[in-house]
């Protein structure tokens, strides 16, 4: 009994745009993911030149019956979708069935396959069938795609260079394999390997084996659910960033899926753990029921809607933020040879040539040039939580000027003293910020606040922002406000500085105003021109303090704009690195 079934001339008009096969990687996204739901166990797919002379996947699964095999490339053929409705069930992962026909349309293809029983050769040509044989009866599909294109001069313009074409079936073959690893993966080009999964159905093998030892080192694993969702996946340790959100990889019901929710999810759990530039590799598995979800069925997106939205990102946000803060995420120095770091990137170089760029102009440069991995938080009593809060670090000096040197019996610290008191005071203010009470000091000599008349404006719209952090502003002359009271927590001394500064944000606020991302703006800024700057000499009593201060803070190991707050040495690495002990 045949398993292909034709559908419904309705239903094939609504993915009749599925119907575009792009590029490479939509061709082998195709093929994959037939094999996947054709319950195979490995999938491999060989490239030559990037998949511009030919394209194979060869698959272990269920395979085809004579008659399937011809009625596959029959218009709008598919054995996945019957009715309607299913469309918006996300479970079926190739629903676009028909991509059979649109591809054997504009190549030419060998179709090789067999449930066990006969097999079946089909070879067409421009969705022509040339022609048909029985072939040996090993169990599985193995297709082969050449000539891409060769009947559409425009699309094979539209082809990019077979690096650029590589690099995006490079990351599609990745996510699948992520999305999947129950399934064995290997992806060549040229004969050479450049992904090799092994099926082991470990979510941490896997993303082992795609992104090496210098990631999967670096791994927390996350888990929760809430009603409708079950979350599970790994995080990474937020000293290895990526320049673009492209390891932010969300799967929901096994299919890797872009949605925005999930991204910001992600990213606001991180956040003042990185720079906003910078993102981390994450991959998370989302379960639900399918009826949750709505697949914008648009061929080229991998977009869906989730329903209880809200309730996700709480779940998502606090998952992360949990297990950044009960990881000691304190970076260890680690010595390796620069061959061993290359070798484990191989695999990877190929996609972050594009990142590249972005690398170039970013002068911040948290990740690139050190391993540093983070501490092992060995199994102890105490929390983690406790261990980094019972942190003593006894100053022993201060290093050009801007970083304390520190030390206790695991090793040596470097601290940014900047960095480290800016963590502080951020807290402070924020702090400070939330309070509902707000005590205020009246002053008894204002501050004249001169302003533009457009400025003046602008703080006269937006005066209950400013009595709500505690200000009184009373109109003085033209364009002129007096300040007659202001919030206690201003540092003494620098009062009518941060008052300005307070001012100059409040002008600036953008259109799309968010009070929380106000106040969090406002307690960064403050904190960065409030700390203390590189080169200034601050005494011995004064670290200690600072040092004890960091770690009481609830992110002791970032500034708030994400960059490394103290980079710790650990005696085993110095002794390794001065040769006293010799592995
Ligand atoms: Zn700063
Ligand atoms: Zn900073």
């Amino acid at each position: 009994m045949a398993k292909i079934k034709y559908m419904s001339e309705n239903l094939a008009n609504k993915i009749q745009a599925g119907e575009v096969v792009e590029r490479i990687s939509s061709v082998v996204k195709e093929l994959s993911e037939n094999s996947i739901d054709a319950a195979s166990k490995s999938i491999t797919i060989n490239l030559e030149n990037g998949g511009l002379t030919k394209i194979e996947v060869i698959d272990d699964g269920i395979g085809m019956d004579e008659e399937d095999a011809s009625l596959c490339f029959g218009r709008h053929a598919t054995s996945k979708l019957i009715r309607e409705d299913d469309l918006f069930f996300i479970n079926t992962l190739g629903f676009r069935g028909e991509a059979l026909p649109s591809i054997a349309s504009v190549s030419e293809v060998t179709l090789l396959t067999s449930t066990g029983k006969v097999g079946t050769e089909l070879h067409l040509k421009g969705g022509k069938v040339l022609s048909k044989k029985s072939a040996p009866a090993y169990q599985g599909t193995k297709i082969t795609v050449t000539n891409l294109f060769y009947n559409t001069p425009a699309r094979l313009k539209y082809l990019k260079s077979e690096q650029a074409e590589l690099n995006h079936t490079i990351s599609l073959v990745e996510r699948l394999a992520l999305s999947h690893p129950d399934i064995k993966f290997t992806l060549t080009n040229n004969a050479k390997v450049i992904v090799k999964t092994s099926g082991s159905n470990d979510l941490k093998k896997t993303i082992h084996e795609i992104y090496g030892l210098q990631v999967s080192s670096k791994l927390i694993e996350i888990k929760g659910s809430n009603d409708d969702y079950d979350v599970y996946g790994y995080i990474c340790k937020p000293e290895i960033l990526k320049s673009n959100r492209n390891h932010m990889i969300t799967i929901v019901n096994d299919r890797v899926v872009k949605n925005m929710d999930l991204n910001r999810a992600i990213n606001d759990a991180y956040y003042t753990y990185k720079p906003d530039i910078k993102y981390p590799i994450v991959v998370l598995k989302i379960d639900t029921d399918p009826t949750l979800i709505d697949v914008n069925i648009h061929p080229t997106k991998q977009d869906i809607k989730l329903s209880k939205v809200d309730e996700l990102y709480n779940l998502i946000v606090g998952l992360i933020k949990d297990a950044l803060y009960q990881n000691l995420l304190i970076p260890v120095m680690n010595i390796k040879p620069q061959s061993e770091i290359e070798n484990e990137n191989i695999v990877n170089n190929f996609i972050q040539e594009e990142e590249s760029i972005y690398n170039a102009k970013d002068n911040d440069n948290i990740q690139t040039t050190l391993d540093l991995s983070y501490k092992e938080t060995k199994p102890a009593i105490i929390t983690p939580n406790e261990k980094i809060k019972n942190l003593v670090l006894y100053p022993v000096g201060l290093a050009l000027g801007t970083y304390i040197i520190a030390e206790n019996e695991d090793g040596i610290y470097l601290i940014d003293q900047h960095a480290a008191q800016e963590r502080i005071n951020y807290e402070k203010y924020l702090n400070a910020l939330k309070n509902e009470k707000v005590s205020t000091t009246k002053l008894l000599i204002p501050i004249t606040i001169e302003l533009s008349s457009s400025e003046f404006n602008k703080i006269q719209e937006n005066m209950n922002l400013l009595t709500k952090m505690g200000f009184t502003l009373e109109e003085f002359g033209i364009n002129t406000y007096l300040v007659k009271e202001h919030p206690t927590w201003l540092k003494v001394g620098y009062e009518e500085e941060q008052i300005r500064k307070i001012i100059d944000l409040v002008i600036a606020k953008e259109a799309d105003f968010d009070y929380i991302k106000f106040n969090e703006h406002i307690a960064i800024t403050l904190a960065c021109k409030m700390s203390i700057k590189a080169n200034m000499h601050i005494s011995y009593e004064a670290m200690e303090e600072l040092l004890q201060e960091l770690v009481n803070t609830s992110n002791p190991y970032n500034c708030p704009h994400g960059r490394p707050t103290i980079i710790h040495f650990t005696k085993y690495d110095l002794e390794k690195m001065f040769k006293r002990v010799m592995n």
